[in-house]
């Protein structure tokens, strides 16, 4: 019988592929009967309960451990989460009062007074709660478990290179996915945010999730697909089985090119990242969590210039305090030293959900600092904490979706308030942190120069300064094709606020993905950028380019190319500059695009 190739399409969450033999996942799922029990039994039920729960609890704190250790604190907060789930008060009671006057077994109590809980979240059409529905899932069947005396499962017993495929992780399932083991995860539900979506991401796992009918599809074929390997796709979101020859080759081609630029490339992360003739650049890294803080450093990165913090609400599902703020930065501090460390005050809203609230138009609405003014608690705790973990010596705070002066001069007069209810209370922090401001809206490119006074540097996010002048939705595939770094409009505007600083004396980054985009790399450092902040696995290819360039030469570029008049233009002016000015440049990114087209 011929193959068929079977191509299943889902959410690509966590980039980079990978070619393996497929590991079908079924958890415990907790079976039990309604049992009537006699007086006699209740005392016996009751303690089976209590035992469960004391053992789930110790459960929860080996595993939190674990993932303190190998993913840090911010990451560990999910199992306190879980933890406060199963020691929740009106459950245990209700369960213990179900058994003593319904005279049934703890399995069945339990259940029954879990359903008060799971049933409105259930309903909830809002990621964060279904979310939480998951916490809550992931912590009862742990103690349904242990009620019935089942060991405990695990993932760890998959084959390495393995390709781990399920209806849905847990959050505890997915925190503990060992790398080493796991070489991509496709699952049928879960989103850009999902705990899965998170983790993988964290721990560089290519995942791809929501992928409609998967267990129907993988049940279908299982009696063939374990003799051959599936192939799973985290950039595209694909995951293949029963792959054509031809497929694998391609594959397994592009991983060879990958792995062979990889290791060329890796050569490279340690060098200065200074150009032919001497201009410096720093280049550092984007992070959403702790544990990023390594990969950044081991692909040579020299600071954080972006640390996205709203994942920390997302990670935890709710509200992080002041202090458990303030132990993350310094972390972070900490393992960045003696590098810098820019951190973005939250930028909830737009394309970061924002628990529980929808909005129509949310580019435009409650998004970032806007939603910061009017939750002044939230906002206060968070510019508290950054200013507490600024006695490390290395913390900047950074603020996002400025679009007045209004606006940068009541976040300074709500960071003064902050320092002041410090000072009241003699906690140590930072008097001096420096304050930048993100330039991502046409306005505050405009009046680069007005805020170039008031603040002491700036990082031009590009992702949503090209989303705001072109008046296209950065996620909207429909108008993708509109949205372009390279828009005459947005280079404009980007030489704008480099000028601005320059003439002001403050440094000027940038932090969206055309940071990381070749043409981008010759283009900012020609407009004379200072630094560039990007996904950690990209800054070796930004080392190689910046040493292959001479800043005089790539500044006469950017002058020409700015005054084209279409990106099309601009594309085509630098590739054939590159090949006259940088012949070994063009030509080493001629073999990767070659490689890549295979
Ligand atoms: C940007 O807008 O370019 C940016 C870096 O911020 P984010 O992608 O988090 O909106
Ligand atoms: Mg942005």
């Amino acid at each position: 019988m011929t193959k068929k190739e079977l191509i299943l399409r889902g959410i690509p969450v966590s980039p980079g592929f990978a070619i393996g033999k497929i590991f079908i996942y079924k958890r415990f799922i907790p079976s039990y009967r309604e049992r009537e029990i006699s007086d006699n039994e209740i005392k016996t039920e009751v303690s089976r309960f209590k035992k469960a729960i004391h053992e789930t609890e110790q459960e929860l704190k080996v595993l939190q451990n674990e993932i303190r250790q190998e993913m840090g604190t911010d990451l560990a907060e999910l199992i306190s989460l879980q933890i406060s789930l199963l020691n929740d008060q009106e459950l245990i009671d209700g369960t213990i009062k179900f058994i003593e006057t319904k005279k049934r077994n703890a399995e069945f109590a339990y259940s029954e007074v879990l359903k008060k809980y799971l049933i409105p979240l259930n309903d909830a059409k809002t990621p964060f709660f279904k979310e939480r529905l998951a916490d809550i899932i992931d912590v009862s069947t742990r103690v349904m478990r242990n009620i019935s005396g089942e060991p405990l499962p695990s993932i760890h017993e998959i084959q390495p290179g393995s390709i781990l495929v399920c209806h849905d992780l847990l959050p505890s399932e997915a925190a503990l996915l060992d790398r080493e083991r796991i070489a991509g995860v496709a699952t049928e539900v879960g989103g850009k945010t999902s705990h899965t979506a998170i983790m993988t991401k964290g721990k560089e796992i290519p995942a791809v999730v929501g992928i409609e009918h998967l267990m129907k599809s993988v049940a279908q074929l299982a009696s063939r697909i374990p003799a051959s390997d599936v192939i799973l796709d985290g950039s595209r979101g694909l995951l293949i089985i029963e792959p054509t020859e031809k497929r694998v080759s391609f594959y397994k081609k592009e991983l060879e090119s990958i792995q062979k630029q990889r290791s060329y490339l890796a050569t490279l992360k340690e060098s200065e990242s200074s150009t032919l003739d001497g201009k410096y650049i720093d280049i550092s890294a984007n992070i959403e969590f702790v544990a990023e803080t390594l990969t950044a450093l081991e692909h040579g990165a020299r600071g954080v210039g972006l640390f996205r913090t709203e994942y920390l609400y997302l990670a935890k599902r709710g509200p992080v305090s002041e202090d458990e703020q303030t132990l993350i930065y310094s972390d972070v501090a900490d393992k960045m030293k003696p590098y810098p460390v820019i951190i973005r005050t939250f930028d909830f809203g737009g394309d970061k959900l924002i628990p529980g609230y929808f909005e129509s138009n949310p580019f435009l609405g409650w998004r970032a600092i806007r939603l910061c003014f009017d939750n002044i608690e939230l906002f206060l705790n968070q510019i508290k904490a950054i200013l507490r973990a600024g006695t490390k010596g290395n913390v900047k705070l950074m603020l996002p979706m400025v679009s007045s002066i209004e606006e940068l001069r009541k976040a300074k007069s709500i960071i003064e308030q902050a320092k002041n209810e410090l000072k009241s209370k003699n906690i140590p922090f930072d008097p001096n942190l420096d304050v930048g401001i993100m330039v991502e809206t046409p306005a505050c490119a405009l009046l680069a120069e007005q805020f170039a006074q008031e603040c002491n540097f700036f990082s031009i996010g590009s992702n949503d300064l090209t989303q705001y002048t072109l008046a296209v939705d950065r996620d909207n595939d429909r108008v993708a094709k509109l949205y372009d770094h390279l828009h005459p409009a947005v280079l404009k505007l980007i030489k704008l606020t480099i000028d601005a600083a320059h003439k002001n004396g403050i440094w000027v980054g940038l932090c969206g993905e055309f940071a990381s985009d070749p043409l981008g790399i010759i283009l900012l450092v020609g407009l004379g950028i200072d630094e560039l902040s990007m996904v950690p696995f990209a800054i070796p290819m930004a080392k190689k380019i910046i040493r292959s360039i001479d800043f005089t030469v790539v500044k006469e570029i950017a002058q020409q190319a700015l005054n084209l008049a279409t990106p099309k233009e601009i594309n085509d002016f630098i590739q054939d500059s590159m090949k006259t000015k940088f012949p070994d440049l063009a030509k080493f990114f001629a073999t990767m695009q070659k490689q890549n087209q295979t």
